[in-house]
């Protein structure tokens, strides 16, 4: 066993960490630890960053979204139409909540929901579409929310690997009636630990959401609807804030390593998702092969680190069994090619090089 030389992302703070430090000790002597002032300032500032007018910290990205569907009033008997493949906690939101999740299949370029297959599977019980900008791609969100006006459906962007990510020039968010953002660690922005937020342009439903992301408190212990507890903490918003700073360029970096990566794995074998935009922000470089096992035991003898995100399509979980199980070939497919290689902002350009060489000797 060779210990890991390149591995697949770094969580430490590097050159954000002294403001870091400087957001945590603020916090900490101030003494106020939930729902002050810190989540205000990073609420106006991430929706701002967002294209959006209002912002709403929650706990995670999972109850972002489901916050989001309570606030829309979507539960038992509805029917929430969205992707097999993204983390599965996409389709736990809208189980939470009691409605249905709907799987239709990916259109196989952008690895995102596929809108002829949406609009094939509306029915009389569809309440919303919940399309997922998986790895930092947009989902091609100018037919999906054409299509979601045209049938009267609610439209909700789970923007959790997509922070800063733009479709066509417009921000990912803004297609919608409200969108959900993780701040999980591993995310292009994340916190140090869990942490989440809505964005909307709707002044009506963001306050609601204020009030359900709080026990729906209309005033201290007064409790005007019934609201869950999903709260951003001070530090954390403070963390975000400091980090969100460095956001743009760590787009970039991120941006510039994928640029790397195209090029010098070209012929190696390996299929490369194509880049259908420059709004794309690479949460992940996923490739596809069809040795897959075999290609990464061959990179993990390197020393090289990759995951594959995601094993199982979402409606063969087991979590998902009482579910009809949809037919997705296309997802099937890419569940059983498709694995990450290792990206973070501040990975040295010289990693990716030497990642790609070894591909193309493995394959
Ligand atoms: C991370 C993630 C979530 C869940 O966010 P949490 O903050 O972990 O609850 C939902 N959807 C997608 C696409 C994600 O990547």
């Amino acid at each position: 066993m060779t210990a890991t030389r390149i591995p697949f992302m770094s969580l430490k703070p590097g050159e954000d960490g002294p403001a870091v430090d400087a957001a945590i000790r603020r916090v900490v002597d101030r003494g106020w630890f939930v729902l002050g002032p810190e989540v205000e300032s990073f609420e106006r500032a991430f929706a701002h960053a967002s294209g959006a007018q209002f912002g709403i910290g929650v706990g995670t990205g999972t109850d972002a979204l489901v916050l989001i569907l309570k606030a829309l009033g979507i539960g038992r008997g509805d029917e929430v139409i969205t992707t097999p493949l993204s983390a599965a906690y996409t389709a736990l939101a809208v189980m939470i909540v009691g409605a249905r999740p709907v799987f239709v299949d990916l259109d196989p370029q952008r690895l995102t929901l596929d809108p002829a297959a949406v609009e094939a599977a509306i029915g009389p019980d569809t309440a919303a579409i919940i399309p997922v900008h998986l790895y930092g791609q947009p989902a091609a969100m100018d037919e999906l929310a054409a299509m979601a006006t045209r049938h009267d459906l609610a439209m909700i962007e789970d923007c959790c690997q997509a922070h800063l990510a733009t479709f066509r020039g417009r921000p990912v968010g803004s297609f919608s009636v409200a969108a959900a953002y993780s701040f999980y660690p591993t995310k292009n922005l994340g916190a140090l630990g869990d942490g989440g937020a809505i964005t909307t342009n709707d002044a009506e439903l963001a306050a609601k959401l204020k009030r359900l992301r709080n026990g729906g408190q209309t005033d201290r212990y007064h409790h005007g609807e019934p609201g869950i507890n999903s709260r951003l903490d001070e530090i954390q918003a403070a963390i975000l804030l400091a980090r969100l700073e460095f956001l743009p360029r760590w787009t970039e970096q991120r941006r510039t390593l994928a640029a790397v990566y195209r090029r010098e794995l070209i012929g190696s074998g390996v299929v490369v998702p194509p880049e259908l935009d420059p709004g794309h922000v690479y949460h992940l470089f996923p490739v596809r092969s069809s040795a897959r096992e075999a290609l990464r035991a061959k990179l993990d003898e390197a020393g090289i680190e990759t995951l594959i995100h995601y094993p199982v399509p979402i409606p063969r979980q087991p979590a998902l069994a009482s579910e009809s199980p949809a037919a997705c070939p296309v997802a099937d497919q890419v569940c059983a090619e498709i694995f990450s290689l290792p990206l973070y902002p501040s990975m040295p350009e010289t990693h990716a090089v030497e990642v790609a060489r070894a591909i193309h000797v493995a394959s």
